[in-house]
Protein backbone atom coordinates (compact mmCIF):
# COMPACT_ATOMS: atom_id res chain seq x y z
CA UNK A 1 0.00 0.00 0.00
CA UNK A 2 1.75 3.53 -0.22
CA UNK A 3 0.25 7.09 -1.16
CA UNK A 4 2.21 8.19 -4.59
CA UNK A 5 -0.27 8.09 -6.45
CA UNK A 6 -1.24 11.57 -4.97
CA UNK A 7 1.39 12.80 -5.48
CA UNK A 8 1.64 12.94 -9.48
CA UNK A 9 -1.46 15.14 -9.38
CA UNK A 10 -0.36 18.09 -7.23
CA UNK A 11 1.86 17.79 -4.42
CA UNK A 12 0.28 19.03 -1.12
CA UNK A 13 2.34 18.92 1.93
CA UNK A 14 -0.09 19.59 4.29
CA UNK A 15 -2.63 16.97 5.69
CA UNK A 16 -6.47 17.21 6.08
CA UNK A 17 -7.82 16.09 8.83
CA UNK A 18 -11.74 15.65 8.23
CA UNK A 19 -14.84 14.75 10.58
CA UNK A 20 -17.33 12.44 9.27
CA UNK A 21 -20.72 12.46 10.22
CA UNK A 22 -24.48 12.02 8.57
CA UNK A 23 -23.53 14.50 5.53
CA UNK A 24 -20.52 11.80 4.65
CA UNK A 25 -21.93 8.60 5.67
CA UNK A 26 -21.79 6.09 2.30
CA UNK A 27 -19.12 4.61 0.15
CA UNK A 28 -19.45 7.37 -2.81
CA UNK A 29 -19.62 10.11 0.19
CA UNK A 30 -16.63 9.66 1.95
CA UNK A 31 -14.37 7.87 -1.44
CA UNK A 32 -15.17 11.67 -2.92
CA UNK A 33 -13.81 12.61 0.50
CA UNK A 34 -10.60 10.86 -0.14
CA UNK A 35 -10.71 12.02 -3.97
CA UNK A 36 -11.07 15.52 -3.09
CA UNK A 37 -7.62 15.20 -0.66
CA UNK A 38 -8.40 13.57 2.58
CA UNK A 39 -5.56 12.53 4.82
CA UNK A 40 -7.61 11.23 8.03
CA UNK A 41 -10.59 10.66 9.34
CA UNK A 42 -11.73 11.96 12.96
CA UNK A 43 -14.78 10.18 14.01
CA UNK A 44 -16.56 12.32 16.66
CA UNK A 45 -17.84 10.44 19.88
CA UNK A 46 -19.54 13.02 20.80
CA UNK A 47 -22.13 12.58 18.48
CA UNK A 48 -23.86 9.65 16.77
CA UNK A 49 -23.89 5.15 18.54
CA UNK A 50 -21.00 2.87 18.26
CA UNK A 51 -23.29 1.28 15.19
CA UNK A 52 -22.63 4.09 13.06
CA UNK A 53 -18.98 4.95 13.88
CA UNK A 54 -18.23 1.25 13.07
CA UNK A 55 -19.87 1.65 9.73
CA UNK A 56 -17.86 4.77 8.90
CA UNK A 57 -14.58 2.86 10.12
CA UNK A 58 -15.81 -0.45 7.98
CA UNK A 59 -16.24 2.07 4.97
CA UNK A 60 -12.92 3.95 5.31
CA UNK A 61 -10.88 0.81 5.52
CA UNK A 62 -12.65 -0.60 2.50
CA UNK A 63 -11.67 2.51 0.68
CA UNK A 64 -7.99 2.65 1.63
CA UNK A 65 -7.90 -1.06 0.66
CA UNK A 66 -9.97 -0.52 -2.57
CA UNK A 67 -7.39 2.57 -3.34
CA UNK A 68 -4.34 1.48 -1.91
CA UNK A 69 -3.76 4.48 -0.33
CA UNK A 70 -3.56 4.39 3.27
CA UNK A 71 -6.07 6.73 5.55
CA UNK A 72 -5.69 7.48 9.24
CA UNK A 73 -8.82 7.22 11.53
CA UNK A 74 -8.77 9.50 14.85
CA UNK A 75 -11.39 8.83 17.22
CA UNK A 76 -11.74 11.82 18.82
CA UNK A 77 -13.35 11.38 22.87
CA UNK A 78 -16.08 13.72 24.36
CA UNK A 79 -13.99 14.02 27.44
CA UNK A 80 -15.67 15.98 30.70
CA UNK A 81 -18.01 18.30 28.43
CA UNK A 82 -20.58 20.29 30.91
CA UNK A 83 -23.62 21.01 30.45
CA UNK A 84 -27.08 22.32 31.85
CA UNK A 85 -29.68 19.32 32.47
CA UNK A 86 -33.16 20.01 30.97
CA UNK A 87 -34.57 23.51 31.10
CA UNK A 88 -38.15 24.69 30.28
CA UNK A 89 -38.95 25.81 27.28
CA UNK A 90 -38.79 30.13 26.75
CA UNK A 91 -35.96 29.87 29.60
CA UNK A 92 -34.01 33.61 29.07
CA UNK A 93 -31.39 34.94 31.75
CA UNK A 94 -31.70 38.60 32.13
CA UNK A 95 -28.62 41.06 32.67
CA UNK A 96 -28.02 41.65 36.45
CA UNK A 97 -30.29 39.02 37.83
CA UNK A 98 -29.28 36.49 40.29
CA UNK A 99 -29.29 32.44 39.07
CA UNK A 100 -29.41 29.49 41.30
CA UNK A 101 -27.17 26.54 40.35
CA UNK A 102 -28.09 23.33 41.76
CA UNK A 103 -26.93 19.54 41.18
CA UNK A 104 -30.81 17.96 41.04
CA UNK A 105 -32.42 16.59 37.56
CA UNK A 106 -35.67 19.48 38.13
CA UNK A 107 -36.07 21.05 35.10
CA UNK A 108 -34.60 24.11 35.04
CA UNK A 109 -35.92 27.98 34.17
CA UNK A 110 -34.82 31.21 34.59
CA UNK A 111 -34.12 31.85 38.23
CA UNK A 112 -32.52 28.21 38.82
CA UNK A 113 -30.41 26.13 36.57
CA UNK A 114 -29.94 22.32 37.18
CA UNK A 115 -26.07 21.57 36.64
CA UNK A 116 -25.61 17.56 37.47
CA UNK A 117 -21.70 18.19 38.17
CA UNK A 118 -20.51 18.18 41.44
CA UNK A 119 -16.95 18.77 40.89
CA UNK A 120 -17.84 22.66 39.43
CA UNK A 121 -19.75 23.37 42.66
CA UNK A 122 -16.05 22.44 44.23
CA UNK A 123 -13.74 24.13 42.30
CA UNK A 124 -15.93 27.49 41.84
CA UNK A 125 -15.11 30.52 43.98
CA UNK A 126 -16.29 33.69 43.81
CA UNK A 127 -15.68 35.97 40.88
CA UNK A 128 -15.42 32.89 38.55
CA UNK A 129 -16.99 32.96 35.15
CA UNK A 130 -19.64 30.65 34.28
CA UNK A 131 -20.34 30.68 30.19
CA UNK A 132 -22.46 29.23 28.16
CA UNK A 133 -23.66 28.12 24.68
CA UNK A 134 -20.06 28.96 23.47
CA UNK A 135 -19.56 31.65 25.56
CA UNK A 136 -22.37 33.82 24.57
CA UNK A 137 -23.72 34.21 27.57
CA UNK A 138 -21.91 35.20 30.80
CA UNK A 139 -22.24 34.91 34.20
CA UNK A 140 -20.31 35.73 37.37
CA UNK A 141 -20.30 33.53 40.52
CA UNK A 142 -21.70 35.47 43.22
CA UNK A 143 -22.17 32.98 46.50
CA UNK A 144 -21.92 29.41 46.94
CA UNK A 145 -22.70 27.05 49.84
CA UNK A 146 -21.91 22.98 49.33
CA UNK A 147 -24.28 21.83 46.71
CA UNK A 148 -25.39 25.18 45.27
CA UNK A 149 -24.41 28.71 44.02
CA UNK A 150 -25.74 31.57 42.81
CA UNK A 151 -24.04 33.64 39.38
CA UNK A 152 -25.12 37.16 38.26
CA UNK A 153 -25.56 37.13 34.66
CA UNK A 154 -22.88 39.59 32.95
CA UNK A 155 -24.40 39.10 29.13
CA UNK A 156 -27.95 37.01 29.06
CA UNK A 157 -30.24 34.99 26.44
CA UNK A 158 -32.06 31.81 26.15
CA UNK A 159 -31.01 28.89 27.42
CA UNK A 160 -31.79 25.37 25.88
CA UNK A 161 -31.83 22.17 27.50
CA UNK A 162 -28.28 20.79 27.50
CA UNK A 163 -26.50 23.94 26.60
CA UNK A 164 -22.39 23.64 26.78
CA UNK A 165 -21.18 25.24 29.83
CA UNK A 166 -17.37 26.44 30.15
CA UNK A 167 -15.82 27.05 33.12
CA UNK A 168 -12.39 28.92 32.34
CA UNK A 169 -11.33 30.12 35.45
CA UNK A 170 -11.16 26.90 37.09
CA UNK A 171 -9.17 23.64 37.45
CA UNK A 172 -11.95 21.13 37.96
CA UNK A 173 -10.97 17.49 39.86
CA UNK A 174 -11.88 15.22 37.30
CA UNK A 175 -10.13 12.27 35.20
CA UNK A 176 -9.47 12.92 31.56
CA UNK A 177 -11.41 9.96 30.38
CA UNK A 178 -15.29 9.99 31.57
CA UNK A 179 -16.58 6.49 32.17
CA UNK A 180 -18.11 6.95 29.14
CA UNK A 181 -14.97 7.55 27.26
CA UNK A 182 -13.96 4.46 28.62
CA UNK A 183 -16.35 2.67 26.71
CA UNK A 184 -15.92 4.45 23.69
CA UNK A 185 -12.25 3.92 23.66
CA UNK A 186 -12.42 0.55 23.88
CA UNK A 187 -14.59 0.21 21.01
CA UNK A 188 -12.30 2.68 18.96
CA UNK A 189 -9.28 0.61 20.21
CA UNK A 190 -10.65 -2.59 19.56
CA UNK A 191 -11.86 -1.04 15.77
CA UNK A 192 -8.53 -0.18 14.80
CA UNK A 193 -8.07 3.16 15.48
CA UNK A 194 -4.87 4.92 14.93
CA UNK A 195 -5.24 7.58 17.33
CA UNK A 196 -6.88 9.22 20.01
CA UNK A 197 -7.49 12.59 20.92
CA UNK A 198 -7.89 13.60 24.65
CA UNK A 199 -10.77 16.43 24.74
CA UNK A 200 -10.34 19.26 27.47
CA UNK A 201 -6.81 18.00 28.51
CA UNK A 202 -5.81 20.17 31.66
CA UNK A 203 -2.30 18.74 32.96
CA UNK A 204 0.47 16.33 32.19
CA UNK A 205 -1.42 13.82 34.14
CA UNK A 206 -4.32 13.57 32.21
CA UNK A 207 -2.18 12.59 28.74
CA UNK A 208 -0.02 10.15 31.35
CA UNK A 209 -3.28 8.61 32.72
CA UNK A 210 -4.83 8.23 28.90
CA UNK A 211 -1.56 6.57 27.83
CA UNK A 212 -1.54 3.88 30.25
CA UNK A 213 -5.55 3.00 29.02
CA UNK A 214 -4.11 3.13 25.40
CA UNK A 215 -1.06 1.31 26.26
CA UNK A 216 0.30 1.72 23.55
CA UNK A 217 -2.55 0.57 20.66
CA UNK A 218 -3.05 3.52 19.04
CA UNK A 219 -1.53 7.14 19.18
CA UNK A 220 -2.74 10.24 21.61
CA UNK A 221 -3.22 13.56 20.10
CA UNK A 222 -3.75 16.12 23.25
CA UNK A 223 -6.52 18.73 22.53
CA UNK A 224 -5.64 21.95 24.03
CA UNK A 225 -8.93 23.38 24.90
CA UNK A 226 -8.78 24.53 28.32
CA UNK A 227 -6.43 27.56 29.07
CA UNK A 228 -4.94 25.13 32.13
CA UNK A 229 -3.54 23.16 30.05
CA UNK A 230 -1.03 26.40 28.54
CA UNK A 231 0.46 26.38 32.45
CA UNK A 232 2.12 23.39 31.29
CA UNK A 233 2.09 22.94 27.79
CA UNK A 234 5.45 21.94 27.43
CA UNK A 235 5.09 18.48 29.62
CA UNK A 236 1.88 18.00 27.77
CA UNK A 237 3.39 18.46 24.31
CA UNK A 238 6.60 16.05 25.23
CA UNK A 239 4.30 13.34 26.86
CA UNK A 240 1.35 13.65 23.98
CA UNK A 241 2.09 12.07 20.46
CA UNK A 242 0.95 15.23 18.61
CA UNK A 243 -1.12 18.38 19.60
CA UNK A 244 -4.48 19.70 18.65
CA UNK A 245 -5.22 23.22 18.79
CA UNK A 246 -9.10 23.14 19.27
CA UNK A 247 -9.79 26.47 18.77
CA UNK A 248 -13.66 26.15 19.56
CA UNK A 249 -13.67 25.54 22.97
CA UNK A 250 -10.20 27.34 23.46
CA UNK A 251 -11.43 30.74 21.86
CA UNK A 252 -14.83 30.48 24.56
CA UNK A 253 -12.06 30.11 27.58
CA UNK A 254 -9.93 32.26 26.35
CA UNK A 255 -10.70 35.42 25.11
CA UNK A 256 -10.92 34.92 21.20
CA UNK A 257 -7.96 37.62 20.38
CA UNK A 258 -6.05 35.65 22.15
CA UNK A 259 -6.01 31.90 19.87
CA UNK A 260 -3.84 33.25 17.04
CA UNK A 261 -0.93 34.45 18.75
CA UNK A 262 -1.55 31.12 20.56
CA UNK A 263 -1.99 29.15 17.63
CA UNK A 264 1.18 30.38 16.79
CA UNK A 265 3.44 29.41 19.68
CA UNK A 266 2.19 26.14 19.76
CA UNK A 267 3.29 25.41 16.34
CA UNK A 268 6.04 26.09 17.08
CA UNK A 269 6.67 24.14 20.35
CA UNK A 270 5.71 21.15 18.49
CA UNK A 271 7.78 21.65 15.71
CA UNK A 272 10.66 22.08 18.07
CA UNK A 273 9.99 18.68 19.77
CA UNK A 274 8.90 16.92 16.41
CA UNK A 275 5.23 16.16 17.28
CA UNK A 276 2.47 16.47 14.66
CA UNK A 277 0.23 19.50 15.49
CA UNK A 278 -3.70 19.98 14.48
CA UNK A 279 -5.02 23.56 13.53
CA UNK A 280 -8.80 22.74 14.42
CA UNK A 281 -12.54 24.49 13.99
CA UNK A 282 -14.27 26.87 12.11
CA UNK A 283 -11.53 26.82 9.50
CA UNK A 284 -14.07 26.81 6.82
CA UNK A 285 -17.18 27.34 8.85
CA UNK A 286 -19.32 29.02 6.29
CA UNK A 287 -18.98 26.31 4.19
CA UNK A 288 -21.40 24.62 6.28
CA UNK A 289 -23.91 26.36 4.07
CA UNK A 290 -22.33 27.87 1.18
CA UNK A 291 -20.14 26.07 -1.30
CA UNK A 292 -17.59 28.96 -1.52
CA UNK A 293 -15.73 30.08 1.94
CA UNK A 294 -14.65 33.38 3.10
CA UNK A 295 -11.64 35.37 2.11
CA UNK A 296 -11.20 35.77 6.00
CA UNK A 297 -11.57 31.63 6.11
CA UNK A 298 -8.98 31.16 2.63
CA UNK A 299 -6.82 33.68 4.75
CA UNK A 300 -7.16 31.61 7.78
CA UNK A 301 -6.16 28.22 6.33
CA UNK A 302 -2.93 29.66 4.28
CA UNK A 303 -1.86 31.01 7.68
CA UNK A 304 -2.00 27.62 9.57
CA UNK A 305 0.14 26.47 6.59
CA UNK A 306 2.38 29.74 7.15
CA UNK A 307 2.36 29.22 10.72
CA UNK A 308 3.84 25.47 10.00
CA UNK A 309 1.27 23.15 11.12
CA UNK A 310 1.13 19.41 10.47
CA UNK A 311 -2.34 19.19 9.39
CA UNK A 312 -5.97 21.20 8.94
CA UNK A 313 -9.45 19.85 9.90
CA UNK A 314 -12.93 20.62 9.40
CA UNK A 315 -15.52 19.70 11.60
CA UNK A 316 -19.01 20.48 10.72
CA UNK A 317 -18.01 21.44 7.04
CA UNK A 318 -18.13 17.65 6.18
CA UNK A 319 -19.74 16.16 9.09
CA UNK A 320 -23.45 17.62 8.46
CA UNK A 321 -22.42 20.69 6.12
CA UNK A 322 -24.28 20.69 2.91
CA UNK A 323 -20.97 20.85 0.87
CA UNK A 324 -18.25 18.12 2.37
CA UNK A 325 -16.68 17.63 -0.84
CA UNK A 326 -16.58 21.38 -2.01
CA UNK A 327 -14.72 21.95 1.12
CA UNK A 328 -12.32 19.44 1.27
CA UNK A 329 -10.87 20.73 -2.73
CA UNK A 330 -11.24 24.36 -1.17
CA UNK A 331 -9.26 23.62 1.56
CA UNK A 332 -6.77 21.49 -0.71
CA UNK A 333 -6.67 24.38 -3.05
CA UNK A 334 -5.59 26.77 -0.59
CA UNK A 335 -3.35 24.70 1.21
CA UNK A 336 -1.51 24.36 -2.01
CA UNK A 337 -1.76 27.93 -2.77
CA UNK A 338 -0.25 28.73 0.34
CA UNK A 339 2.52 25.88 0.16
CA UNK A 340 3.21 27.43 -3.51
CA UNK A 341 4.28 31.12 -2.28
CA UNK A 342 6.37 29.75 0.50
CA UNK A 343 8.59 28.38 -2.05
CA UNK A 344 9.40 31.62 -3.56
CA UNK A 345 8.59 33.59 -0.26
CA UNK A 346 10.30 31.24 2.73
CA UNK A 347 10.08 34.05 4.81
CA UNK A 348 6.81 34.11 5.17
CA UNK A 349 6.99 29.94 6.13
CA UNK A 350 7.61 28.58 9.57
CA UNK A 351 10.64 29.79 10.89
CA UNK A 352 14.00 27.56 10.89
CA UNK A 353 14.55 25.81 13.93
CA UNK A 354 17.44 25.08 16.57
CA UNK A 355 17.77 21.37 16.81
CA UNK A 356 19.71 19.70 19.94
CA UNK A 357 22.73 18.04 19.60
CA UNK A 358 22.13 14.45 18.91
CA UNK A 359 22.68 12.90 15.38
CA UNK A 360 19.60 12.21 14.37
CA UNK A 361 18.03 15.65 14.80
CA UNK A 362 21.02 16.45 13.00
CA UNK A 363 21.32 14.24 10.23
CA UNK A 364 17.66 15.00 9.46
CA UNK A 365 17.74 18.80 9.37
CA UNK A 366 21.24 18.63 7.05
CA UNK A 367 19.05 15.89 4.79
CA UNK A 368 16.56 18.55 4.50
CA UNK A 369 19.23 21.58 3.80
CA UNK A 370 21.24 19.46 1.18
CA UNK A 371 17.89 18.46 -0.48
CA UNK A 372 17.04 21.90 -0.93
CA UNK A 373 20.30 23.17 -2.06
CA UNK A 374 21.21 20.24 -4.79
CA UNK A 375 17.19 20.78 -5.90
CA UNK A 376 16.47 16.86 -5.09
CA UNK A 377 13.01 16.14 -6.32
CA UNK A 378 12.60 13.82 -3.37
CA UNK A 379 13.64 13.31 0.35
CA UNK A 380 13.74 9.56 0.18
CA UNK A 381 13.58 8.21 4.41
CA UNK A 382 13.54 4.73 5.78
CA UNK A 383 11.76 4.92 8.55
CA UNK A 384 11.08 1.62 11.02
CA UNK A 385 8.78 3.29 13.90
CA UNK A 386 7.91 6.57 12.00
CA UNK A 387 10.79 8.82 14.09
CA UNK A 388 13.19 9.72 11.69
CA UNK A 389 10.05 10.94 9.39
CA UNK A 390 8.74 13.20 11.95
CA UNK A 391 12.58 14.52 12.87
CA UNK A 392 12.97 15.48 8.85
CA UNK A 393 9.45 16.77 8.56
CA UNK A 394 9.73 19.01 11.17
CA UNK A 395 12.01 20.75 9.03
CA UNK A 396 8.92 21.56 7.18
CA UNK A 397 10.90 20.09 3.29
CA UNK A 398 8.68 22.17 0.96
CA UNK A 399 9.81 18.57 -1.55
CA UNK A 400 7.71 15.14 -1.08
CA UNK A 401 9.70 13.26 1.69
CA UNK A 402 8.72 9.81 0.69
CA UNK A 403 8.85 7.20 3.96
CA UNK A 404 9.34 3.66 3.47
CA UNK A 405 8.25 1.83 6.56
CA UNK A 406 7.47 -1.64 7.16
CA UNK A 407 3.99 -1.55 8.90
CA UNK A 408 0.79 -0.52 7.77
CA UNK A 409 0.09 0.67 11.17
CA UNK A 410 2.76 3.24 10.98
CA UNK A 411 1.70 4.32 7.61
CA UNK A 412 -1.83 5.01 9.26
CA UNK A 413 0.24 7.23 11.73
CA UNK A 414 1.94 8.97 9.51
CA UNK A 415 -1.32 10.13 7.94
CA UNK A 416 -1.29 13.16 9.67
CA UNK A 417 2.46 14.00 9.57
CA UNK A 418 3.69 17.49 7.38
CA UNK A 419 4.64 16.44 3.29
CA UNK A 420 4.90 12.30 4.60
CA UNK A 421 3.84 10.41 1.48
CA UNK A 422 4.46 6.76 2.79
CA UNK A 423 4.92 3.27 0.99
CA UNK A 424 5.59 -0.53 2.76
CA UNK A 425 8.13 -2.82 2.15
CA UNK A 426 9.80 -5.87 3.86
CA UNK A 427 13.18 -5.62 2.56
CA UNK A 428 16.17 -6.36 4.59
CA UNK A 429 19.14 -5.33 2.34
CA UNK A 430 19.64 -1.64 1.92
CA UNK A 431 20.84 -1.39 -1.62
CA UNK A 432 17.73 -3.62 -2.83
CA UNK A 433 15.79 -1.67 -0.72
CA UNK A 434 16.74 1.33 -2.41
CA UNK A 435 16.34 0.09 -5.77
CA UNK A 436 12.62 -0.99 -5.56
CA UNK A 437 11.63 2.76 -4.08
CA UNK A 438 13.38 4.24 -6.73
CA UNK A 439 12.15 2.24 -9.35
CA UNK A 440 8.51 2.23 -7.83
CA UNK A 441 8.75 6.31 -7.87
CA UNK A 442 10.09 6.09 -11.79
CA UNK A 443 6.89 3.95 -12.03
CA UNK A 444 4.46 6.93 -10.34
CA UNK A 445 6.37 9.17 -12.57
CA UNK A 446 7.77 11.37 -9.96
CA UNK A 447 11.06 10.87 -10.60
CA UNK A 448 12.90 11.05 -13.90
CA UNK A 449 15.86 10.01 -15.47
CA UNK A 450 19.20 12.61 -14.21
CA UNK A 451 16.96 13.52 -10.72
CA UNK A 452 18.74 14.62 -7.74
CA UNK A 453 17.25 12.50 -4.46
CA UNK A 454 18.35 12.58 -1.04
CA UNK A 455 18.40 8.91 0.80
CA UNK A 456 18.32 9.22 4.74
CA UNK A 457 18.36 5.88 6.52
CA UNK A 458 20.40 4.07 9.64
CA UNK A 459 22.54 1.50 10.02
CA UNK A 460 22.43 -1.43 11.10
CA UNK A 461 19.36 -0.90 8.24
CA UNK A 462 15.96 -1.51 9.26
CA UNK A 463 17.15 -1.17 12.91
CA UNK A 464 14.75 1.56 14.67
CA UNK A 465 16.76 4.63 16.33
CA UNK A 466 19.51 4.29 14.11
CA UNK A 467 19.42 6.93 11.84
CA UNK A 468 23.33 7.62 10.63
CA UNK A 469 23.56 8.00 6.81
CA UNK A 470 22.38 10.78 3.90
CA UNK A 471 23.17 9.81 0.52
CA UNK A 472 22.85 11.88 -2.94
CA UNK A 473 21.66 9.63 -6.06
CA UNK A 474 20.72 10.26 -9.01
CA UNK A 475 17.88 8.42 -11.00
P1 LIG B 1 -14.67 19.63 19.50
O1 LIG B 1 -13.13 19.99 19.59
O2 LIG B 1 -15.08 19.84 18.08
O3 LIG B 1 -14.70 18.21 19.91
O4 LIG B 1 -15.30 20.55 20.50
C1 LIG B 1 -12.55 20.96 18.79
C2 LIG B 1 -12.58 22.34 19.42
O5 LIG B 1 -13.03 22.54 20.55
O6 LIG B 1 -12.09 23.23 18.72
MN1 LIG C 1 -13.73 21.10 21.93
Amino acid sequence: MNSYKETKKHFRATKILATLGSASNDMDQISSLVEAGVNIFRMNFSHGTHEEHLLRIQMVREIEKARSIPIGILADMQGPKYRVGEVAEGTSLVEGASIQFDQTNKIGNSERLPLPHSEIFKALYPGARVLMDDGKLELIVKSLTDTTFVAEVKTGGAVSSRKGVNLPDIKLDTDALTEKDLIDLEFALNNGADWIALSFVQSVSDVLEAKVKIAGRAQLMAKIEKPAALDEIEDIINAADAIMIARGDLGVELDAAEVPAVQKKLIYQCRRVGKPVVVATQMLESMISSPTPTRAEATDVAGAVFDGADAVMLSAETAIGAYPVIAVETMARILISAETHIKTFPFDGPAPLTVEPSIYHAVAKAAVELAQTIEAKVIIAYSTSGNTAVRIARERPLIPLFVSTVELNIQRRLSILYGAITSCQSETDYEAALLLTKQMLQKADIVRKNDAIVVVAGFPFGLSGSTNSIRVEHI
